[in-house]
């Protein structure tokens, strides 16, 4: 990909129930003229709230390993079992071409690629809960999971926390609005480079 120096890129990465999707809307909100997000493509089946090239480029497992073979992608995981999300390098073009930094909201493993990929044009920043226990808390509070898929969580958040220290910042999401300003502040003089 041509990439030039002006042309950034910030990665959210966390474990899920750490409030990165909450971060990347305000975002969003806060500078809609500055960030664009990276829709990614993906092979799990559209939620009935999602919309086909808005949330994700919903495709088959077929229309994935196509774009793969065609290296399409800067990066792409199996996220989950049978779930394939990846980002196309075409997406960060597009938004490139608007006059924006692309944001991303990708699991730990495709945070690190993706950093690697951009090296210094990358912000990569990992969010944590301040404990587990917090963790288990919101993930039951928001009664989306059965027992056995809270506990699959709580794993993979246990062996995300492994990787925090390959990211350029560390934040800890304990107080909502104190975060939020933190990462403004931090994407903006990063933006402002
Ligand atoms: P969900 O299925 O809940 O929308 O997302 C599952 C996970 O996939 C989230 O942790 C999200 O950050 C991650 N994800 C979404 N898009 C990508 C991508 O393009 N690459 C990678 N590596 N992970 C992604």
């Amino acid at each position: 990909m041509d990439a030039h120096k002006h042309q950034k890129i910030i990665i959210f990465s966390a474990p899920s129930g750490s409030g990165k999707t909450t971060i990347v809307r305000h975002l969003l909100t806060q500078y809609p003229d500055r960030l664009g997000f990276s829709i990614s493509a993906c092979t799990r089946s559209q939620r009935p709230n999602e919309i086909d090239g808005k949330d994700y480029y919903f495709l088959t497992p077929e229309a994935f390993r196509t774009k793969i073979q065609e290296e399409a992608f800067v990066e792409w995981e199996e996220v989950y079992e049978n779930s394939f999300y990846g980002t196309l390098k075409a997406e960060v073009e597009r938004i490139w071409a608007q006059g924006k930094a692309v944001l991303f909201d990708v699991d730990v493993k495709g945070g690190i690629s993706l950093k690697n990929y951009f090296g210094a044009q990358a912000l990569s920043i990992f969010v944590k809960v301040p404990s587990v226990e917090v963790l288990a808390a919101r993930l039951q509070e928001r009664n989306t999971d059965s027992a056995e898929s809270l506990q699959k969580r709580i794993d993979k958040f246990t062996y995300e926390l492994g990787f925090a220290d390959n990211f350029d910042k560390v934040i800890i999401n304990e107080h909502l609005d104190q975060m939020l300003e933190e990462v403004s502040q931090l994407v903006v003089d990063f933006l402002n480079q």
